[in-house]
């Protein structure tokens, strides 16, 4: 906040924005260490509540990955920008409130949780689309250069739910990764590596906004 955004000229809404994303982040990572370091309680019923605000911590994750992302997305065009934020908040706060259901962990709804977990990440897709086609489709040059970026953090993404869903390595060596390498800790890895990226993509993009103002055409749209 004090040496990143000044040298790229920030605003005032880009320290708001990147306030908003850097607290979800923490967020995220304050979640995943107090699911890990009480996760020995010995009560079950404590364990499972930390375990359900380890996963919670990561859509409070994505939705700053969402604000930043839908925020300079959709830079010159204020109407959509809106919706997609409120839309986008909407759901965080439902899947939110879903997560720390107390049947949430349980075998009953493991499947729910998988498409829960596919629609909040899979929905990003609709204002990326959207993004492409307001900007004049693949050939365009800002196109050309941010959505490279959009597609390293899906495939991120997919990795991590490829290690939560299908708990390699752990289950060819039982018993052996119980304090190093288990897919829990790949996934959260993962989940840094894929924040990280997404901070220097939305860094990189509040550069290119400042240095190219809103063409007069979008008004239109
Ligand atoms: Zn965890």
């Amino acid at each position: 906040m004090t040496s990143v955004l000044p040298s790229a000229s920030a605003s005032r809404e880009d320290f708001v924005i990147c306030s908003i994303c850097l607290f979800c982040f923490q967020v995220c990572m304050l979640c995943s260490v107090g699911y890990h370091l009480f996760s020995c309680h010995r009560s079950e019923k404590t364990c499972r509540r930390w375990m359900a605000l380890d996963y919670a911590g990561i859509s409070i994750g994505i939705l700053g990955c969402y604000v930043s992302g839908v925020f300079y997305a959709f830079y010159c065009n204020n109407y959509w920008r809106q919706v997609y934020l409120v839309t986008v908040l909407a759901m965080i706060l439902a899947v939110f409130f879903a997560q720390i259901h107390p049947s949430y962990l349980t075998q009953q709804w493991q499947r729910l949780r998988s498409i829960i977990f596919c629609s909040v990440s899979g929905y990003g897709v609709i204002p990326t689309l959207h993004w492409v086609w307001l900007n004049g489709g693949i050939s365009a040059p800002i196109v050309q250069d941010f959505a490279p970026r959009v597609v390293v953090m899906y495939v991120i993404a997919l990795l991590a739910f490829l290690f939560y869903i299908s708990k390699v390595p752990e289950r060819y060596f039982p018993g052996q990764l119980n304090y190093l390498g288990s897919s829990h800790q790949i996934w959260h890895i993962l989940a840094v590596v894929m924040l990280y990226w997404w901070h220097q993509s939305t860094v990189y993009v509040m550069q290119y906004r400042h240095s190219k103002p809103c063409p007069d055409y979008v008004s239109h749209l």
